[in-house]
């Protein structure tokens, strides 16, 4: 079953689980898998995702990679748009390698809605 990704930055977390549990019907269908520490929030809320390092710790970078062995079909990463980031390097190849592979990449919750719509009429 092809996964869809969940980040979000430390400002952005609890957006983010809302988000999930506001949508859970629709992605339970999916795998999931988030960053490490966005994952146990995610699991905190009772709901199941696999997790892959922290961001800082290479999270975003196994997600690119999961992306380029084309296991991912969306990415929604909540970026907190008034933080500084060590793995800025590592955020922005994450974008990139979404952007090669045109797999829809969601930065706030405006499109991130838009995704959900746009892959539930798939
Ligand atoms: P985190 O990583 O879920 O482990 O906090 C997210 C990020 O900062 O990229």
């Amino acid at each position: 079953m092809r996964q869809i990704a969940l980040i979000a930055h430390d400002g952005k977390k609890a957006e983010m689980v809302a988000f999930v549990k506001d949508h859970w019907d629709f992605l339970s269908q999916y795998d999931l898998v988030a960053t490490g520490t966005t994952g146990s929030h995610i699991e905190k809320a009772g709901l199941q995702v696999r997790r892959v390092q922290s961001g800082p710790l290479g999270g975003d970078a196994q997600i690119a990679s999961d992306v380029v062995e084309g296991k991912i079909e969306a990415v929604i990463f909540l970026r907190d748009p008034l933080g500084k980031h060590p793995h800025d390097p590592d955020i922005n190849m994450l974008m990139r390698i979404c952007d090669v592979h045109n797999i829809p990449l969601a930065t706030n919750i405006g499109t991130a809605e838009i995704i959900i719509k746009g892959l539930s009429l798939k």
